[in-house]
């Protein structure tokens, strides 16, 4: 599962949970972005920060783990680059990338797009009611998964934090302590 993870919240990890029931998958690795392209304009966190909530995050799940794949390598995360490194780290694995349906809607705008198909089946999680006729994608690469913690964004989390309101809840406890022990998001004005 690819994301910046700024922070990671429950929407991330029921939508990793929801992926895993349906697809019985042994693990999920969560991989938090390096250099973001699609968000080069923004402000993002330190890419340490990001990962090590992510550990926090998903550390009591014996099926969930993180990689630094794409936080280790120079330069701009595409997907291709993530799916080529987990392939060779995992050459008989079969590899499902679980992404929002926001983010698979820009798929098409990503380099090397045949390739990618043939690396990983696509699991597109949505809040409910949305339908993959909507998105354009080919539907035996592309599984569209509802998930109920939908409106839970980091974005928003962020937003609270600037405002001086909880986001307990909305992330795991120990997520919650990480951004007041480094003080992060506190100058967030968006
Ligand atoms: P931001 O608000 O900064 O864009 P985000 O909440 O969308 O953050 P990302 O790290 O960008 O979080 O998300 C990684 C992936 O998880 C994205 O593809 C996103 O669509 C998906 N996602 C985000 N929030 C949820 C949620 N509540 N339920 C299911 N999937 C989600
Ligand atoms: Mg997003």
């Amino acid at each position: 599962m690819g994301g910046t993870f700024d922070p990671i919240h429950h929407g991330h990890l029921v939508a990793a949970s929801e992926a895993a029931s349906r697809f019985g998958l042994d693990e999920v690795v969560f991989v938090p972005t390096g250099e973001p392209w699609q968000k080069a304009d923004k402000q993002v966190s330190p890419a340490e920060h990001r990962y090590l909530m992510t550990v926090v995050a998903t550390a009591s799940n014996p099926r969930f783990t993180v990689s630094r794949v794409d936080i280790d390598r120079e330069g701009p995360t595409y997907t291709i680059d993530t799916l080529r490194d987990l392939r060779e780290q995992r050459p008989d694995d079969e590899l499902f990338f679980i992404t929002g349906a926001d983010a698979l809607a820009q798929i098409l705008s990503w380099k090397d797009i045949g390739e990618l198909w043939d690396l990983a089946h696509f699991i597109g999680v949505t809040r409910p009611g949305y339908h993959l006729s909507e998105t354009g994608l080919p539907d035996d690469k592309v599984t569209l998964q509802e998930v109920p913690a939908m409106a839970i964004s980091s974005t928003d989390c962020r937003q609270r934090v600037a405002d001086g309101d909880p986001v307990w809840y909305l992330v795991p406890d120990g997520v919650v302590q990480y951004i007041n022990k480094y003080e992060l998001y506190t100058d967030d004005r968006e």
